[in-house]
């Protein structure tokens, strides 16, 4: 069996992973990184994507991260991130909800359209409703 290194994803709200796991992959900002025990220190911010980890049983485990920071450690990923969700979490209702909206902002083409943060909103409820429907 694999050896364990330590997991905590926390946000402003709250702590969201804590817990043992076999392996870490997040969108680190350069590119999509792994992490297993043993692996050389570092820092990187995040970029909104996918989080994945397998847990102490071998499970993959997804959680969906709006950018933020990582600290890698030997034993230990800190991610800290802006919001993150488990994928159960998800409220697919709203995700949906929340790209129509961005969708109509970005098809009406208002005078004072804030495009970047409808962009931005659009891409959050794409992979949340992309990551909740992972099996
Ligand atoms: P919305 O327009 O629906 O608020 P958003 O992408 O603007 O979506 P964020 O700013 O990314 O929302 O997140 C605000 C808070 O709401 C965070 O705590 C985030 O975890 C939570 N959240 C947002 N969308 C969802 C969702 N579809 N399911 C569960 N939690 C969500």
């Amino acid at each position: 069996m694999a050896e364990k290194l330590f997991l905590e994803v926390v946000t402003p709200q709250k702590a969201v992973v804590s817990e043992e796991v076999e392996i870490v992959v997040a969108p680190g900002s350069e590119g999509e990184f792994g992490a297993l025990k043993g692996h050389t220190t570092f820092l990187t911010s995040l970029k909104m994507g996918t989080l994945r980890y397998k847990d102490v049983n071998g499970k993959e485990r997804l959680l969906f991260i709006n950018g933020g920071f990582a600290e890698v450690l030997p034993d230990k990923v800190t991610i800290l991130a802006e919001s993150a969700e488990r994928r159960k979490d998800i409220d697919v209702t709203r995700a949906r909800e929340a790209k129509e909206r961005a969708e109509k902002r970005l098809a009406d083409k208002a005078a004072d359209l804030d495009f970047i943060r409808a962009e931005a909103a659009l891409r959050r409820a794409i992979d949340r409703i992309k990551i909740a429907g992972t099996k």
